[in-house]
């Protein structure tokens, strides 16, 4: 079975976070205004805080081996970011620590990914086509199981989510009139996936 060609050693897991975490930061003003459109304004502000917590503890957290670092992740995003959104990134970052070892290979990294994917659909009890964060997380899933780029599918996955009807979440009170806006957690998905994506390839 072939290694991951990344080593996630303090150095790589203190630009992962740098790198997600300046992804929330920089983008709060447009995931902000997303929720505003068909919830209710806070994704940017809950993603920034939570992710404002994460750099804060980003020294300790690089230096524990990836399953404790995510682990420790998703338990901050679940007590920070608030809202739907973070128990739910708090989920996707505790089913990945469950799953992957500290150099995993190609092939774990796509198990833990059904596992997160399967853990947000238990916890949000939702499912993909109800136009939420996992309409990113599938396609980007399918993408790296086939060996396609990642970070194309969860941002053409993002845009999918205009035209879909909300059927879970603040959204889906709109009902029709959740029609023709990208949902703020499918970006804020492709967003992490594109930050995080970056520094894996770029190592
Ligand atoms: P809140 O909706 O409580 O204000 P946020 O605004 O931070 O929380 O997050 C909203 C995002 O959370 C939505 O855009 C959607 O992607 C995601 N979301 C909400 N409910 C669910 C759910 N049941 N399953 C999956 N994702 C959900
Ligand atoms: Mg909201």
């Amino acid at each position: 079975m072939e290694t991951v060609a990344v080593t996630f050693d303090a150095e790589t897991l203190r630009r992962l976070i740098d790198a997600a975490a300046g992804a929330m930061i920089s983008h709060a003003d447009e995931l902000t205004a997303l929720d505003q459109a068909i919830g209710d304004g806070d994704h940017g502000l809950n993603m920034k805080r939570g992710f404002e917590a994460v750099l804060a503890e980003r020294d300790q957290l690089a230096a524990k081996p990836l399953p404790d670092a995510l682990k420790a992740i998703g338990m901050t995003l679940v007590m920070k970011v608030g809202g739907a959104s973070g128990p739910l990134y708090g989920t996707l970052f505790i089913a990945l620590a469950k799953e992957l070892s500290a150099a995993p290979s190609q092939e774990e990294f796509v198990r833990a990914a059904d596992a997160a994917f399967a853990a947000v659909k238990a916890r949000g009890k939702s499912d993909i086509g109800q136009k939420t964060m996992l309409d990113v997380l599938k396609p980007a899933r399918d993408a790296l199981a086939a060996g396609r780029d990642p970070v194309a599918a969860a941002n053409a996955a993002a845009e999918a989510t205009i035209p879909m009807r909300a059927v879970r979440g603040r959204a889906s009170f709109l009902g029709e009139r959740s029609i023709g806006h990208m949902d703020p957690g499918a970006r804020s998905s492709a967003l992490l996936i594109a930050a995080m994506h970056e520094v894996l390839e770029g190592s």
